[in-house]
């Protein structure tokens, strides 16, 4: 009843409508932590079919060695990201979220008609497959070998690609690694990545961010929809100084982003309802 008081009590002071999807370059100028905290914030609070991590899981079975990875990975900055949940769609046959692989269709369209070819070949991956995947590029048991793997392949439970909405795109008759010496990158990275951030899309591991798992990886973007790319993260307003009900209509009318599917009025943003339910 105190959330719905506090809602209503928002409402009333919310004038301003949420602005109208972005065609154009006025998206915000945002750093490689600034993406990250973006990124964050969307998995955290805003897109839809994701689970939170249930913790650690095995990874190469041997008890000692894992934890030891794992001592290694949290040094990088290595972290558990949630997992996608049912209904999966795909893109050119790769398994994604439905909003990433729409998404995706009009990247390429877009990209196809300035001649970029890139490809996306890898997205949704569970945690089993991240589990095959790093187990098969540990060479050894010795904390080098472990950085080593760690440099490229995150461990299962902290892959970006487990949401669903991690896109690794490749270059024509390329590999990843020279993803970002190719012209499609440019084309993507230009400007802030405003070719990306037009169809939802953020770098995922930018070049200018320490400690954020593994080495900058210019081949993976991640969606998290226009709308939030325009807002931003909302500002934390503190509720015992300006008052609960100003404060959530000061934070909505900052970031008004998508409402929520079962919000008649369409003023409460999705974001917003699912902070309080937590
Ligand atoms: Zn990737």
């Amino acid at each position: 009843m105190r959330v719905v008081c506090l809602l209503l009590g928002a409402l009333l002071l919310v004038t301003t409508p949420a602005p109208a999807m972005a065609d154009t370059a006025d998206f915000p100028i945002y750093t490689g932590e600034e993406f990250q905290a973006l990124y964050e914030h969307a998995v955290t609070d805003v897109l839809p079919n994701l689970r939170a991590s249930t913790g650690r899981v095995p990874i190469t079975g041997d008890v000692e060695l894992d934890d030891r990875i794992w001592e290694i990975a949290l040094g990088r900055g290595y972290v558990l990201r949630p997992v996608a949940g049912e209904g999966l769609g795909s893109a050119d046959g790769v398994p994604m979220q439905p909003q990433a692989a729409a998404a995706w269709e009009g990247l390429k369209a877009a990209a196809r008609a300035e001649g970029h070819e890139f490809v996306v070949s890898s997205a949704y991956r569970s945690p089993e497959s991240q589990r095959t995947q790093f187990n098969s590029k540990l060479r050894g048991a010795t904390d080098e070998a472990i950085d080593a793997a760690l440099t490229w392949y995150s461990i299962p439970g902290t892959s970006k690609h487990h949401s669903g909405y991690a896109l690794d795109f490749r270059y024509r008759d390329g590999t990843f690694g020279e993803f970002g010496a190719t012209p499609d990158y440019a084309w993507l990275a230009a400007d802030n990545y405003y070719n990306a951030k037009r169809f939802g899309f953020i770098p995922s591991y930018p070049d200018d961010v320490s400690a954020q798992g593994p080495n900058p990886e210019p081949w993976e973007f991640v969606w998290v929809g226009v709308d939030l790319i325009e807002c931003g993260i909302p500002v934390q307003v503190d509720a015992r100084a300006a008052g609960p009900a100003e404060a959530i209509a000061m934070e909505i009318a900052s970031c008004p982003g998508a409402p929520a599917a079962d919000d008649p009025l369409g003023l409460i943003p999705n974001w917003l309802l699912r902070r309080l339910a937590l």
